[in-house]
C-alpha cells in the first residue's frame, strides 16, 4: 500500500506545478487585479489603431511628467522622456541613477493590430451598392470578419500635407460599415471549402452605401453619393484616398465576459494587453535606479519592417545617444542590458485540445507566460532565451511573489510564429518572451483573463525594480 503521506511530502519537495492566480491570492490581491482592468478598458476602447495607441500613450505619459525627446538632448538621471516616432510608434525612457553603463531594462511590445486595411483605389459601385476595396492586414481568418460592424480609422493626407483623421463608427450616433456573407441557403458550395478559402481576400469588401446622389442614376451615382459625404465631412476628394491609412476595424468596445466577470472581451488585445501594463509599469517604478525603455511598436504584425517595426534602427540609435548623453559605452551598456519582449501566448482553449501540449501550454488564470522560444519547425526563427536568464527571471519573480507560468504556443509542428524577442536580441541584449494568454488570438473579439493582466503589471514591475 502506498503511503500518501511520503507521496505528498515528496511532491511538495521535488515537484512543480503550475499556480491559479484564484487558488494562491487573498481577496485583496483579487480585489487589486479587477480594479486594474478598467483602465485597461478604456485604453483599448481609445486606442483601436497603432496611431491612436501612441496618442494615448502620449498623453498618459506626459501626465506622469515624460517629455518630447529629440536627439542630441542632454539628459539627467531621474529624466522622464519619449520619442514619437512618426506617430506610429513610440519609446518611452527613464534614466536611472546607476551608472548607464549597468545596462538598460527594456519592455518591448506593440500596438499594431490585424485588421482589414483600405486600398489606395478602394470605392466602387456595384449591383446598387458601393464598396471600399480592402487588403488585409497581419493573419487573419477572413471568415471571422464578415457580418459584423465595423467602423472606419485612420488618417488621409492631402497633398498639401494636411492631416485628416477618420473615426467613423465608434460614437453611438454612428454609421458603421460592414462585409457581406452568404446566407446558408445559397452557401453549399462555400460551406463545403477549408475555412482558410470560404472566404476569399478579394471578396472582403466594405458596404460604404446604397442611396445615389440626388438626381444620380446610372452605376455611380451610389460612388458619388459616398464622395460627396466624405467630402462635406472631411474635405476629401477620391484622389486623397491615394495618400491614406485607412483601416476597417472592428465596432465593438471591451466588455467584461463571464458572469463572474473574470475576462475582457475586447479588439486588439495583441498585444496592448501587454503594451499597457508595461506603461504602468513604468509609471509605477520611479524608485528603480536602472535606466528602463518601454518600447511600443508598430508593424509586428507584419514581420517588423520598415521605419516603424523593431527592425529597424532605432532602437539602437535610442540607445547610443542615452548612452553617449550619459557617460557610456555602447557595448558595454548592450552586453548588459535585459529585455522582455512582451508579447501574447495562446492560450489553451478546451474546445480545441487536440493543437495544444497541455504540460507546456499557457492555461487562463495561470499568470504572465514566459516562452523561452517561439518560431517553427524545430525553433526555426527564434532567440531561445538561455537557461541562465530565464533562471535570473525566475528569481526576480519569486521575490516579487508574482504568480508566472511557462507557455509554449502550440503542439510542436502544428504551427508557429514569432515576436520582435529575436530582432532586439540579435543587437546582443538578453531577451525573453512574456506576455499575456489569450483565447481566440487575432480574432476581432479576443479574450484575456484580468488576473493574467494584473500579473503581467506586477512581473514587469518586477522587472524593472529587480
Ligand atoms: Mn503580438
Ligand atoms: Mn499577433
Amino acid at each position: 500500500m502506498a503511503d500518501t503521506n511520503i507521496i505528498s511530502e515528496l511532491e511538495s519537495k521535488l515537484g512543480y506545478k503550475r499556480v491559479n492566480f484564484y487558488e494562491k491570492s487573498d481577496e485583496a490581491t483579487i480585489k487589486a487585479a479587477y480594479d486594474y482592468a478598467p483602465g485597461y478598458m478604456k485604453y483599448l476602447d481609445a486606442a483601436k489603431t497603432e496611431r491612436e495607441a501612441i496618442t494615448v500613450s502620449i498623453a498618459m505619459a506626459e501626465a506622469e511628467g515624460y517629455i518630447p525627446y529629440t536627439f542630441g538632448m542632454p539628459l539627467t538621471a531621474g529624466g522622464k522622456y519619449y520619442y514619437n516616432n512618426r506617430g506610429r510608434n513610440l519609446y518611452l525612457f527613464r534614466i536611472g541613477s546607476e551608472p548607464i553603463n549597468n545596462g538598460m531594462r527594456i519592455i518591448a511590445s506593440h500596438v499594431d493590430v490585424p485588421r482589414i486595411d483600405v486600398k489606395q483605389c478602394p470605392l466602387y459601385e456595384d449591383g446598387g451598392m458601393a464598396f471600399f476595396k480592402t487588403h488585409y492586414y497581419g493573419g487573419i481568418r477572413k471568415y471571422q470578419w464578415v457580418t459584423i460592424p465595423l467602423a472606419l480609422h485612420g488618417v488621409v493626407v492631402k497633398a498639401d500635407g494636411t492631416v485628416v483623421n477618420v473615426c467613423i463608427g465608434e460614437d453611438p450616433s454612428d454609421p458603421v460599415i460592414y462585409i457581406n456573407d452568404l446566407l446558408p441557403h445559397l452557401g453549399r458550395d462555400q460551406s463545403s471549402r477549408p475555412l482558410g478559402s470560404a472566404i476569399p481576400a478579394e471578396s472582403l469588401n466594405l458596404l460604404m452605401g446604397t442611396r445615389p446622389c440626388p438626381s444620380g442614376e446610372g452605376g455611380n451615382a451610389i460612388r458619388l453619393n459616398v464622395l460627396s459625404i466624405l467630402n462635406e465631412k472631411y474635405g476629401i476628394t477620391e484622389e486623397d484616398f491615394l495618400s491614406a491609412d485607412l483601416s476597417a476595424v472592428p465596432a465593438v468596445k471591451a466588455r467584461d465576459v463571464g458572469l463572474d466577470r473574470s475576462l475582457i472581451g475586447a479588439y486588439g488585445h495583441d498585444d496592448r494587453v501587454c503594451a499597457y501594463p508595461s506603461m504602468t509599469a513604468l509609471f509605477g517604478t520611479d524608485d528603480s535606479a536602472h535606466t528602463a525603455i518601454v518600447i511600443l511598436a508598430d508593424k509586428e504584425e507584419i514581420g517588423s519592417e520598415g521605419n516603424t517595426g523593431l527592425k529597424c534602427d532605432l532602437l539602437i540609435d535610442l540607445m547610443e545617444e542615452i548612452t553617449k548623453a550619459m557617460g557610456g559605452h555602447f557595448n558595454t551598456v548592450k552586453i548588459n542590458s535585459k529585455c522582455l519582449s512582451s508579447d501574447v501566448s495562446a492560450c489553451f482553449d478546451p474546445n480545441f485540445p487536440e493543437v495544444f501540449e497541455r504540460r507546456n501550454a499557457s492555461m487562463l488564470n495561470c499568470g504572465v507566460a514566459m516562452s523561452k522560444y517561439t518560431g517553427s519547425g524545430g525553433k526555426s526563427g527564434t532567440n531561445d532565451a538561455p537557461a541562465e536568464f530565464i533562471a535570473w527571471i525566475r528569481k526576480i519573480m519569486a521575490e516579487a511573489g508574482v504568480i508566472w507560468q511557462t507557455g509554449e504556443l502550440g503542439k510542436t509542428d502544428v504551427g508557429g510564429g514569432g515576436t520582435v524577442a529575436k530582432f532586439i536580441a540579435n543587437h546582443n541584449i538578453e531577451t525573453v518572451d512574456l506576455g499575456v494568454p489569450v483565447i481566440a488570438m487575432h480574432a476581432p473579439y479576443e479574450i484575456v483573463s484580468k488576473a493574467d493582466l494584473y500579473t503581467a503589471h506586477q512581473a514587469f514591475e518586477a522587472f524593472l525594480k529587480a
